[in-house]
């Protein structure tokens, strides 16, 4: 097993860091605080497209970058360090390209591929609805034959970049047990999208977009129109993954600001750092942070070997996710009363990190992918709906 990062890896978050310090963060300084503009997140993808970002997971073929995702995932990691909104922003944009990559026809690709690689085109994906979150297959949004096309109808809620996002790549039942992926194209389609106040990540958009009996082209429909869901399953691995990544960028910015306060701030004559407690609450922090961050590379390993990967994002997910809430709350503790105003970061990465809990699969759903890829037995109905004996029983 080798820890050692790559030179090149090291010197491409290095160009990062800098392009992010020099050109992102005086754009984004004081407009995080509500969703960034269509204008500004559409300025913020070109000028992070060039360092991987945006791009990075498309294969050379489709116009990207074809990056490994341990590479994109160490850029990812920077980037959520120093702006976790706008890593939000071009991870899911990221992920629309892949699902057009993977399932577009020639003239899809064509359409949407080199704007999409480029960063003038950023995209969504829209799955859930407000009555549908864990268990997509109760989703409601329907899309009926309509001659050579489709009449699109529902709701899609808690939805990345759905104010900002020029196509949105959305799941809806076509038949009884089916589902198909529509691009909704904003240049093209007639809907609404509106934006939902939040408690952390607040540059990064996130809403709803309705659809209103939205009439679709069928050149509009991603892949065969009746296994839209197991594609938009395969893609949360990859998410599950990211958003540990970005928890992960977010813990490490809290502990760094932690430390730099404790030797900062002095009390009973010392900085508290001198303080053996002051220094436990940093050591946690420490600890959980660097293995939120080894649990995440494993699961960028596992991507980049191919194949399914449930166990080890879950893990990632549930873990990397959770882990950044205390190691964000521990930093408040460090930074005592100034730790819950405003005028310290850290009130922010703790509310930054609470969002991440819940996204891509929720912790106790992706405890129960765990619990199925340990056991074989999927426990999501709960005891009542178990039809599969344990394996012990089995035996
Ligand atoms: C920051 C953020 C970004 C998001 N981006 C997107 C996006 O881009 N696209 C998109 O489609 N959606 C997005 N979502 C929505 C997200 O995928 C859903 O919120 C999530 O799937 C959970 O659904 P829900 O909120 O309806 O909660 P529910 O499914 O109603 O769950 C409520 C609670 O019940 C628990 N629960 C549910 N079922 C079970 C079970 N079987 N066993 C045990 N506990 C259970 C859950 O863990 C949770 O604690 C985003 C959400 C957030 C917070």
């Amino acid at each position: 097993m080798d820890f050692a990062i790559a030179e090149e890896d090291k010197m491409a978050v290095e160009s990062l860091k800098r392009c992010v310090e020099a050109e992102v963060l005086p754009l984004t300084k004081g407009k995080c605080d509500k969703a960034f503009s269509p204008e500004l997140a559409h300025q913020l993808m070109s000028i992070l497209n060039p360092y991987g970002i945006g791009a990075g997971w498309l294969p050379e073929d489709g116009g990207g970058m074809g990056l490994s995702y341990m590479t994109s995932g160490m850029l990812y990691g920077e980037l959520a360090r120093l702006a976790p909104d706008v890593a939000g922003l071009a991870y899911v944009s990221e992920g629309a390209a892949m699902k057009i990559y993977r399932r577009g026809t020639a003239e899809q690709k064509a359409r949407y591929l080199p704007g999409m690689a480029e960063g003038r085109i950023i995209g969504c994906g829209a799955v859930t609805e407000p009555g549908t979150g864990s268990n997509v297959r109760q989703l409601r949004t329907r899309a009926v034959r309509d001659g050579e096309g489709w009449r699109l109808s529902g709701e899609k809620m808690f939805i990345s970049n759905a104010t900002v996002a020029d196509i949105s790549t959305v799941l809806a039942r076509t038949g009884e047990n089916e589902f198909g992926i529509f691009i909704l194209d904003r240049s093209v389609h007639k809907f609404e999208s509106g934006e939902l106040e939040k408690l952390g990540l607040n540059g990064w958009s996130f809403g709803s977009i309705t659809l209103d009996n939205v009439y679709i082209g069928d050149e509009f429909r991603l892949g065969d129109g009746t296994s839209g869901l197991s594609e938009a399953m395969s893609g949360f691995e990859r998410a599950r993954a990211w958003v540990a990544v970005i928890s992960s960028g977010i813990a490490r910015a809290a502990l760094d600001d932690a430390i730099r306060y404790a030797t900062e701030r002095d009390q009973f004559g010392v900085p508290i750092a001198t303080h053996q407690l002051v220094q436990q609450l940093l050591a946690d922090m420490a600890c959980e942070t660097e293995a939120m961050q080894l649990l995440t590379y494993k699961a960028l390993a596992a991507l980049d070997a191919g194949g399914r990967c449930d166990l080890p994002t879950s893990m990632a997910k549930v873990y990397a996710s959770e882990a950044a809430v205390r190691v964000a709350s521990r930093a408040i503790q460090v930074h005592g009363a100034c730790g819950v105003t405003r005028e310290f970061p850290v009130e922010r990465h703790f509310r930054n990190a609470r969002m991440l809990t819940i996204p891509d699969g929720t912790t106790q759903i992706n405890q129960l992918i765990i619990g199925r890829e340990l056991t074989e037995i999927p426990a999501f109905l709960g005891a009542a709906g178990r039809k599969t004996k344990p394996r012990s029983a089995a035996a």
